[in-house]
């Protein structure tokens, strides 16, 4: 059997409808250069969405290889559960010197999903270890943070999420950006809040919707008025995304717990972590026999590839200075985006630093828009992958401003050919 047929007969793909998956034929990724992903017949692609916006300094980094072929001579995993290892105690130091000011504790897991289940069950059992029965959390609407039962409970994403209602617990959904409903929602329900959850400053997966400036700050006050805790995922903005190393610092807030995981190997291996603060730490502690013991924690949790990967990671965004040269870059896109912004189907395009939507205007869902978009900048030499009729662009880090020009180019382009193939038109 071919690669195709087998991927047909025996693969089901995340987010996607099989049906029109095995219709189309399979973009089949064989390796990488920098920012570029190239197939079997070696055509390249500008990874255009950083491999689901994980991939930061580019794909098979001299850096980062040498760190996982060094850990692999050691030890490929080994576990956190009665042990310990030098990547993983590494890599909590190195995490604890760089997070906003405060987090002093790494709990490791291995994806965004579980780093916010985490810190919901951590919330939730620091309260009852007080003496408190706190079960509900504010989430704000539109907000995604993963995909398992807990993080769905408190995702707002319709399409994603109303299907599981009846397996899920009731999240308070507040409406972003208002801080007055913020506020009435916790005085509403005051002693029984846990904890707030957001994604500060940008709402990723609902279309990269982008807070007013401010509301961080303002959510972070309110939090410690009603003395409820804050929750902040990172998992998509963290590690430069946004233009400094965690999105919290452009308002200088610290959350008291914090949700990291795509870009937090480079793009490399799946690992996540939740940090926190001493405070909420110490409510963990006693004598074994309290079962203040925290009962979570995964097979594969802080694997020390992954962890190896993780401290390269760190090691560039150094030695690379990938931030500040970052900065020139977030300029450059601005610029190119404003005529995709002009153009008569694009509705908006809303950005922060490296994390761009340009929303279209109202399609039919049949027509599947965003989808035909994707398929044109294939064709052009580039992977996207929209949200809907939000085309999303965030490349890594690391790319060159010359393909930085050609990804917005193609992104152009290829909505223009999308909305405006006859196969658009309405049938005579
Ligand atoms: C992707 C994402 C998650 C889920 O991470 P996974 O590793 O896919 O489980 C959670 N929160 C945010 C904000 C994300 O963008």
């Amino acid at each position: 059997m071919d690669l195709v047929a087998a991927d047909r007969a025996h693969l089901w793909h995340p987010f996607t409808q099989q049906r029109g998956w095995t219709g189309e034929p399979p973009l089949i990724v064989e390796r990488a250069e920098g920012t570029d992903l190239v197939d079997q017949d070696g055509r390249r692609y500008i990874d255009g969405v950083s491999s689901l916006w994980c991939n930061v300094h580019g794909h098979r980094h001299p850096r980062i290889d040498a760190a996982v072929r060094a850990q692999l001579d050691r030890v490929a995993h080994s576990t956190l559960l009665g042990l310990t290892h030098r990547p993983a105690i590494g890599l909590a130091q190195r995490l604890v010197e760089i997070a906003p000011p405060g987090l002093t504790r790494v709990f490791y897991s291995d994806s965004g999903s579980t780093a916010t289940e985490i810190a919901l069950k951590m919330a939730f059992q620091f309260w009852k270890q007080r003496g408190e029965e706190r079960a509900r959390f504010v989430a704000l609407r539109s907000a995604y943070h993963g995909d398992t039962l807990g993080a769905v409970s408190v995702g707002g994403i319709g399409l994603f999420h109303s299907l599981y209602r009846p397996l899920l617990f009731d999240a308070l959904m507040a409406e972003p950006g208002d801080v007055r409903h913020m506020e009435e929602l916790l005085a509403a329900h005051r002693g029984e809040v846990a904890a707030v959850i957001m994604e500060p400053l940008v709402q990723g997966a609902a279309g990269m919707l982008v807070n007013p400036d401010g509301y961080l700050r303002a959510v972070r006050e309110l939090c410690d008025r009603h003395d409820v805790l804050l929750i902040l995922d990172e998992v998509a903005t963290g590690f430069g995304r946004t233009g400094r190393m965690f999105a919290c610092e452009h308002e200088r807030v610290s959350p008291d717990l914090l949700c990291l995981a795509k870009g937090m190997t480079g793009g490399y291996l799946p690992l996540a972590a939740t940090l926190t603060t001493e405070l909420i730490y110490e409510g963990f502690l006693g004598e074994f026999e309290e079962f203040r013991t925290f009962f979570h924690g995964h097979t594969y949790t802080g694997n020390p590839l992954a962890c190896a990967a993780a401290l390269a990671c760190l090691d560039v965004f150094g030695e690379e200075r990938t931030l500040e040269r970052l900065q020139p870059k977030i300029e450059v896109l601005g610029g190119l985006l404003e005529p995709v912004a002009s153009l008569p189907v694009v509705r908006e395009v809303r950005r922060r630093g490296f994390m761009v939507g340009i929303e279209l205007e109202e399609h039919p869902t049949e027509l599947r828009i965003g989808h035909r978009i994707t398929l044109e900048a294939r064709r052009r030499g580039a992977v996207i992958r929209p949200l809907g009729d939000v085309v999303v662009l965030m490349p890594p880090l690391a790319i060159s401003e010359q393909d930085l020009r050609r990804l917005v180019e193609i992104t152009a382009e290829s909505i223009v050919a999308a909305t405006s193939s006859p196969a658009l038109r309405p049938a005579a």
